[in-house]
């Protein structure tokens, strides 16, 4: 006999991906466990759910013991003794005893964290995938693998402004095979780069990093790294950015390549990127505070190109249907801890698919072992993941996640292919 009934959760401090402290929650029901880590961002949207630090001297102000307090002292006692499979309820629970808006008193860290320990705790009790717990019966579709293989902006130390360069392998017949494609090409790239001098060291999310004198010059790279690894471009691998734009605005103005371009001219800009290469998604083209350069670019690029709102949505459902409603972007970005909770995630991915939107799931630039978000993008059906080059063994944790779960799915698997794409190449 299962037993969903909680008895125990349980927090500690662990380390993400850059070495700073994070959050890890356990659940353990009556008859099952389940944990989970926290990702924390660099490049973070002004709307997004707090996360909690000490501040002070250890660990350089970045310790997260008080977020951990918060779920041994108050989240825990109160989910004692409740049904773990009542998710929504759960999480309502947690943020009505936080009672602000944005998750800052308790910290979105300590509830985001019980939330994925919960569902977890959920599916191990009932014997189940993270994915069909999740998801149901219709979980069957394998994300698109959007493997950023150039970093730049806040997660590089290099001259590269816009922030991801990712390569799009859609045009294959299975998760597995698009992730091969897109691994090849990763190292064909290593290549293309040591042969010029350019440096293969790699940023916070597993791309590499060189100094390179304008975007267009990487995404030139791409193209010659695809055509050498014997792909063929935009049929079988197009690109994605993520320009991250809100890094580069300042006092009105998008500061890139040594410019000073106005809304106009930044639209003018990224419209010339796709006209030149095969860009199937451009995410943060505009800075979250220049609602309507969103609705322009989404104007002018919207019919064949997925604009994608990050720092401008913030994984939150009533920004999204402030955009619905206005007209900017065509899609959203999802993230589980700008929100902080699982079931105002998956709400959020019900309202953009209802209105038509493309959801990329997404991983932090500071990550963790935990693959909750692979899991996430299957049981919502998302059909594209961007969660890193494949290097950095928290990026390809989710990546490895994937190729498991498209295994298990067996002949019920599905790859998302063109599919969430507004341009079949
Ligand atoms: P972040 O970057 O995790 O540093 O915010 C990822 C992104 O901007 O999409
Ligand atoms: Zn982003």
């Amino acid at each position: 006999m299962s037993d969903t009934t909680i008895q125990r959760v349980q927090a500690r401090q662990v380390l993400d991906s850059r070495g700073n402290p994070t959050v890890e929650a356990e659940v353990r029901t009556g008859t099952g466990f389940g944990r989970a880590i926290v990702p924390s961002g660099a490049s973070t949207g002004a709307a997004e759910a707090v996360e909690l630090r000490d501040g002070g001297e250890k660990w350089n102000g970045k310790g997260v013991t008080r977020a951990v307090g918060h779920v041994n002292d108050a989240l825990g006692p109160a989910l004692e003794g409740r049904d773990a499979t009542a998710q929504e309820e759960i999480d309502l629970l947690m943020t009505d005893l936080d009672a602000t808006t944005n998750k800052g008193s308790l910290g979105a860290n300590a509830i985001l964290g019980v939330s994925m320990a919960v569902a977890r705790a959920a599916a191990d009790t009932l014997g189940v995938p993270l994915y069909r717990y999740l998801g149901g019966a219709a979980a069957r579709t394998l994300p698109v693998p959007c493997l950023n293989v150039f970093n730049g902006g806040a997660h590089a130390a290099n001259s590269i402004d816009i922030q991801e360069f990712m390569l799009v392998p859609a045009g294959f017949p299975s998760y597995a095979e698009a992730l091969r494609a897109g691994v090849e090409t990763y190292q064909t790239l290593k290549q293309v780069c040591a042969g010029r001098g350019l440096s293969t060291n790699v940023g916070d999310e597993g791309g590499f990093a060189p100094d390179l004198p304008t975007n267009e010059s990487a995404l030139e790279l791409l193209v010659e790294a695809i055509a050498e690894a014997g792909y063929e471009l935009g049929k079988e691998i197009a690109l994605a950015l993520d320009v991250a734009a809100t890094e580069l605005h300042r006092e009105g103005r998008y500061h890139l390549e040594g410019r000073e371009l106005v809304t106009g001219e930044m639209i003018d800009y990224l419209a010339g990127l796709a006209e030149r290469f095969p860009l199937v998604s451009i995410e943060d083209g505009m800075s979250e505070d220049d609602w309507e350069g969103w609705v322009e670019l989404t104007h002018r690029l919207g019919e064949r190109t997925q604009v994608v709102g990050d720092d401008l949505f913030v994984t939150n459902e009533d920004l999204l249907k402030k955009g619905i409603a206005e007209g900017a972007a065509n899609a959203i970005l999802i993230k589980v801890n700008q929100i902080g909770t699982v079931s105002e995630t998956l709400q959020a991915m019900e309202t953009a698919e209802r209105a038509g939107y493309g959801r990329m799931v997404s991983h932090r630039s500071g990550e963790t072992e935990d693959t909750f978000i692979s899991d996430l993008a299957v049981a919502t059906n998302a059909g594209q993941i961007k969660t890193g080059a494949p290097a950095r063994g928290e990026r390809t944790a989710k990546y490895n996640q994937l190729l498991r779960i498209e295994e298990g799915l067996g002949s019920s698997a599905r790859f998302a292919g063109w599919d969430p794409f507004r341009r079949a190449r």
